[in-house]
């Protein structure tokens, strides 16, 4: 058995020839950049979120060709100390005009072959991040299946198209199968203990993805597994009763998350009472919903299942004060990757590498000295 550190929501910003994939994603996104960022960041496995897209299963192919990726027996493909996981992330309508996102993992390049054939009709641009779908929930999961996929619900509780965060209560509601599911990726702004007080997540493992738009966003958030080989099929067998395989998920701090709490875009308001907050307690119009609210407001259980892998909380490099993007490459490059940087590596280290604001700051953070505002309406939490 290994421990097998993986993020498996990257974008790709655009192929090899130029052409844009996830069009609000950083260019600079590519599968050579991942991989490379990834290894930096100490990570063993990566999923792409894009692998269905033309532009990059023809990437893709190319690699395979000249043996730069190379097939896992049980799925999954190595680049180097990287697995590559493949998948793909599809938008998917509810009643009302709602709408969430699904990823689909799937084995090996002729899966997603066999899925991107089937999604082609069904989307309006083939070559393009997270289209929105023209068929329901049951015909997406029955094609994920059909194609030996594991089907995930992405950011589930994110009021901006997470499936309990804007679509529903139960699964069931959108889903005629839902224990098809595998698992539920919890999201920046949820952690594991907020997920539970929903009774209808307790069925599924949960997850911890960065869904990075950008290379340094990518590992701020991860799952540890713990595998007898690093391949597709071990991976889906450790998500079997609610993530047998899983031994912890590390995650954002989910206060510092982009639509923690409520916000009133009229008055700039953030909700701060102990409830959820659904409508400005200023002016009355409705706010733009907090992920903590809405899960205060479909919570329906108190269990806390003991058996569950335990929701570490960081706070990423690069929202310490002091530490900007060119200091955080330089510590991720000459001190080690991202946690080892936080918790264990020697001031002294940190200071050679980012210099003495950087040091001072995870010093502050270590012994908790540092102040955390909650983040909401868009905007990333803070911390001083
Ligand atoms: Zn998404
Ligand atoms: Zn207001």
């Amino acid at each position: 058995m290994a421990l097998v550190y993986a993020d498996l929501h990257i974008h790709i910003g655009k192929t090899k020839r130029g052409t844009p994939v996830k069009i609000p994603a950083s260019p600079a996104l590519t599968l050579e950049t991942i991989v490379k960022t990834a290894q930096l960041k100490g990570l063993q496995m990566v999923g792409i979120a894009d692998a269905a897209c033309s532009g990059v299963l023809a990437d893709l192919e190319a690699l395979l060709d000249r043996g730069t990726i190379e097939p896992v027996t049980g799925g999954g493909y190595r680049w180097g100390q990287i697995t590559l996981l493949l998948g793909s992330e599809v938008e998917i309508g509810h009643d009302g005009g709602k709408e969430a996102h699904f990823l689909g993992f799937f084995p090996n390049l002729a899966a997603v072959q066999d899925y991107a054939a089937w999604i082609g009709p069904a989307v309006t641009n083939a070559a393009l991040s997270t289209q929105r779908l023209k068929a329901d929930g049951n015909t997406w999961l029955q094609a994920v299946a059909a194609c030996g996929g594991v089907a995930v619900a992405a950011h589930a509780f994110t009021p901006h198209k997470g499936v309990y965060g804007s679509c529903v209560r139960r699964l069931g509601e959108m889903f005629a199968c839902p224990e098809q599911f595998a698992a539920l990726e919890l999201g920046l702004s949820a952690d594991t203990a907020m997920a539970q007080t929903i009774a209808d997540t307790h069925r599924y493992a949960y997850l911890a993805n960065s869904d990075a738009h950008s290379p340094a966003s990518i590992g701020r958030e991860f799952t540890v597994y713990e595998l007898p080989e690093i391949s597709f099929r071990a991976w889906r067998n450790a998500l079997r009763n609610r993530g047998q395989g899983i031994a912890a998920l590390h995650g954002m701090t989910p206060l510092l998350g982009r639509y923690h709490r409520s916000f009133c875009a009229s008055c700039g308001v953030l909700a701060a009472e102990p409830r959820a907050v659904l409508s400005c307690p200023h002016c009355g119009r409705r706010m733009i919903t907090g992920v903590w609210d809405r899960v205060h407001q479909i919570a329906d259980s108190s269990e806390q299942a003991p058996d569950r892998p335990p929701y570490k909380a960081h706070v990423p490099l690069a929202m310490l004060p002091g530490i900007g993007p060119a200091t955080c490459t330089k510590l991720l490059q000459e001190v080690g990757p991202e946690l080892d940087i936080l918790y264990h590596a020697p001031l002294e280290e940190i200071r050679r590498g980012g210099g003495l604001r950087a040091a001072a700051s995870i010093h502050r953070f270590r012994t908790g000295q540092l102040t955390l505002h909650p983040g909401g309406g868009g905007k990333y939490g803070k911390v001083t």
